[in-house]
């Protein structure tokens, strides 16, 4: 990672997935605090969701900007070392992302992907409200 920031390597390596890695929480508090309620990581979906809304029919997938391969964001920056080798692997983070979402769609689910870096203190609560909104909005229908 010796083409990095320190702040972007801390950011790369505080965000190998796992649960309840902190921006999850965030956004998981902030709709809890509105009245939503939800399931985490739900084995039986496709990707396993970080947030999901059965009551919305919708899932939420909060997104690490390295691993998931954030395009055009200063916190996706391919090692130089290796190169090739997190290229390949973020590629395939990002097919199974793909694969994922055209899954859960088909299923009827309303998917929202957010990313980290809209969570950083500027556009946080922007962000948090796009999602409540986006959330909310989707009623199931039957
Ligand atoms: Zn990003």
């Amino acid at each position: 990672m010796d083409n990095q920031t320190k702040e972007q390597r801390h950011y790369t390596m505080s965000r190998i997935r796992g649960k309840d890695t902190k921006p999850e929480i965030l956004v998981r508090k902030y709709l809890f605090g509105l009245g939503l309620r939800y399931r985490k990581n739900d084995k039986r979906l496709p990707g396993h969701p970080d947030i999901v809304f059965p009551k919305y029919k919708t899932v939420v997938f909060v997104n690490g900007c390295f691993w998931h391969g954030h395009e055009g964001c200063k916190y996706y920056v391919l090692p130089k070392s290796n190169c090739e080798f997190w290229s390949a692997k973020i590629e395939r983070n990002k097919a199974r992302d793909i694969r994922d979402r055209q899954e859960l769609e088909a299923k009827g689910w309303h998917v929202i992907v957010v990313w980290e870096c809209e969570l950083k203190k500027a556009k946080r609560d922007e962000t948090l409200e796009r999602v409540y909104k986006s959330v909310t909005e989707k009623t199931v229908k039957n």
